[in-house]
């Protein structure tokens, strides 16, 4: 990939503590106004650059992007579907325009106003439209805490965790982007210490801090990507919230794993960060000798992130959000990579805007723990708020932000958030069930 130019500077003013410097360009998809029609556009700084408006005026010339119309899609699916070569050309010319030595766009103030929108007033919408979403459960840390939990130390990891990148198939039609609120799930749970399951409003709410990537280039029925081309079939990622409801899942999980107490909501963060963006900040992760993989999962190169990581949680009765948790992308036992290659090794085929999770991310401090499950150790260690309020699951009016970041260098760049605050379960005589 090519090398970061650290020099780079954007005429687009760009506050400090911005996530979305020059070097970052995430994609992402919105409405500039209401009930205006979606399309494709670039955070940078506070602002949101429409790519649709800069194809109007033919200012994208390379061989993969002239004339496209992918960036007039309401979704990201098209120009995923188109791979790394168009991704890096659409990149380039983006850096290019916005940069401080470019004038076509600096000195354009017609076009400027036309294309360059503050990030305030646009609506954010999901960037694709995910047709299959896959949960991984890469922590090693994590399986390692819930095992301990829920089987004791002795048999914390079950014996083909090592072994493969254990996942199951979620559902895509609850997938919503930040700020979309969450409806407290009801549903069957057997209280502790009860022989027969009730019926109710989930009483053990939590969050699964995650990361995913969007699959870029499908994949032949059939046909594995091997692990050395995983890479090539992966856009960027989003940080993502795989809210849970905990009761509900441990009295259906066995034996075909999670189903309702997991499929009713998962939020992602509205920008997509390139793994072009990303770049210098690859990095290796753990290591893997003991036992080592079997060589369809043998890596060659490094495919782990060097991304902190934190949760924040807000009640109702708090003026301003709180740290509860942070962890590192990097401390994935099994890296998306892996991940990819292990999902089709057996012909599984991919699509674009497929939505690969890691898994909560946990790591080996007492605060790098990615769930409130962890945190509070199933309500053992129940977690003190700021107010004095404590919590072992999340309460109605809570809202939970998470948060990624990497830095290295002097170079800076982050995801933005992902957020939603949780509702109070529906009353009986609202359930109408009729949804668009
Ligand atoms: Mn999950």
């Amino acid at each position: 990939m090519a090398e970061t130019d650290t020099t780079l500077r954007s005429f687009v003013e760009i506050p400090p503590d911005s996530d979305f410097g020059i070097h970052n360009l995430p994609f992402g998809v919105f409405r500039p106004r209401a009930l205006a029609r979606p399309r494709v556009g670039v955070a940078i700084g506070g602002q949101v650059l429409d790519l649709s408006v800069l194809v109007e005026r033919g200012l994208f010339r390379g061989p993969e992007m002239r004339d496209t119309w992918v960036f007039h899609e309401p979704s990201l699916n098209a120009f995923l579907s188109m791979g790394r070569p168009a991704w890096r050309e659409a990149r380039q010319r983006i850096a290019e325009l916005l940069s401080a030595d470019e004038p076509a766009l600096r000195d354009d103030a017609g076009l400027r106003d036309a294309a360059l929108l503050p990030a305030a007033s646009v609506q954010l919408l999901l960037p694709a439209r995910i047709g299959d979403y896959t949960d991984f459960y890469s922590s090693r840390e994590h399986a390692t805490n819930l095992g301990t939990m829920f089987r004791g130390p002795a048999n914390a990891l079950q014996p083909n965790w090592l072994h493969l990148p254990v996942g199951y198939h979620g559902r895509s039609s609850s997938i919503v982007v930040s700020g979309t609120d969450i409806r407290r799930p009801s549903g069957q749970f057997r209280p502790d210490g009860a022989d027969l399951p009730a019926y109710g409003p989930s009483r053990m709410m939590d969050f699964e801090l995650e990361v995913g990537f969007l699959v870029g280039p499908g994949s032949e029925l059939g046909v594995p990507v091997p692990l050395d081309r995983a890479a090539e079939h992966i856009f960027g990622l989003v940080l993502v919230n795989d809210w849970s409801a905990r009761d509900i899942q441990q009295w259906e999980y066995v034996p075909l794993g999670p189903f309702l107490g997991k499929n009713f909501a998962t939020s992602i963060s509205p920008w997509v960060v390139t793994l072009e963006a990303l770049e210098p900040f690859r990095c290796a992760g753990p290591a893997q000798a003991d036992p080592a993989p079997l060589p369809y999962l043998s890596s060659s190169g490094d495919c782990a992130f060097d991304i902190s990581l934190e949760v924040l949680l807000q009640s109702a009765a708090m003026a301003e959000p709180a740290r509860v948790a942070s962890a590192n992308y990097a401390s994935l036992y099994w890296n998306m990579c892996q991940q990819l290659a292990h999902h089709t090794v057996n012909g599984c085929n991919l699509r674009p805007g497929d939505l690969m999770a890691s898994g909560t991310i946990s790591g080996t401090g007492r605060h790098e723990r990615g769930s409130l499950l962890e945190l509070a150790w199933r309500g053992a260690e129940p977690l003190t708020l700021p107010t004095g309020e404590t919590r072992s699951f999340l309460a109605d009016g809570d809202t939970v932000i998470m948060r990624g970041r990497c830095e290295r260098d002097g170079l800076r760049l982050g995801f933005g958030e992902v957020r939603g605050t949780l509702l109070p379960a529906l009353e009986p005589w609202e359930r109408v069930g009729i949804g668009p």
